[in-house]
């Protein structure tokens, strides 16, 4: 690009984490209300595996043409069925899929800070597992308790008790996920008191950044 080179210390990345049924996707929607310009991992992780996406060779040579589905597109069954059967597989995709990711995110962000951007948001269920942590200038956390979690995801998706825990330990464990974030957002009450923990936060990443200038939001002092 040929514009003028924008500190990147003019937009904020955060890093939105937690585990499964936590509440990301609900924060995320709140942020996005307030003005937060969202980037969801799993969409861009979607992109990637689409014909010409930059993981879907790689992909093919990997685990066989077995895994094309009509249309030439991956399928994410046959793909899964394969992933989960054989020991190490699902580290190898995650090793071709997870920089791709990466490098597509990158590549969000830095047009929108070109654009003037304030603050930016990546909602990522895996950023601690998939290294994107130097993506963003700080993380926050959904955090719920586990039986919070069981509940609601029997309810929202049906999931079974068992379903769902093997699914959150197939993540790092929720609690360490908080502990290595900046801000956690406990969720275990109800939305409005979810909405009104955001907007706290919101004013206060808003006063931050006024505040700060044009230096960094997480200098020190
Ligand atoms: P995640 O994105 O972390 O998996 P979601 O935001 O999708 O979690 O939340 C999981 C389910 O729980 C969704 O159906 C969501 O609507 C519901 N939920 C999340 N937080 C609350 C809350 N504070 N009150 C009521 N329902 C909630």
């Amino acid at each position: 690009d040929n514009g003028p080179r924008v500190s990147s210390l003019l937009m904020l990345v955060i890093g939105l984490t937690g585990g499964i049924g936590s509440g990301k996707s609900t924060v995320s929607h709140i942020l996005a209300r307030l003005g937060a310009r969202m980037v969801d991992a799993d969409i861009v992780g979607h992109q990637v595996y689409e014909p010409g996406g930059p993981a879907y060779d790689d992909i093919i040579n990997t685990f066989g043409r077995e895994v094309v589905g009509p249309e030439g597109k991956i399928d994410r069954k046959r793909l899964a069925g394969i992933v989960f059967s054989k020991a190490d597989s699902l580290e190898k995709l995650n090793d071709i899929t997870h920089p791709r990711i990466r490098d597509a995110i990158a590549v969000i962000l830095k047009e929108w800070r070109g654009e003037g951007t304030k603050i930016a948001v990546v909602e990522a269920a895996v950023l601690f597992e998939a290294k994107w942590t130097t993506l963003v200038d700080e993380i926050w956390a959904t955090l719920s308790d586990e039986s919070v979690v069981l509940d609601r995801l029997f309810k929202a998706k049906g999931m079974s008790h068992e379903q769902s825990r093997a699914r959150l330990r197939s993540q790092i464990p929720p609690e360490e996920k908080a502990r290595r974030s900046n801000v956690v957002i406990r969720n275990n009450g109800g939305l409005e008191e979810l909405e009104k923990q955001v907007e706290d936060l919101w004013r206060s990443v808003n006063s931050r950044l006024k505040g700060s200038g044009t230096s960094s939001p997480n200098a020190p002092g």
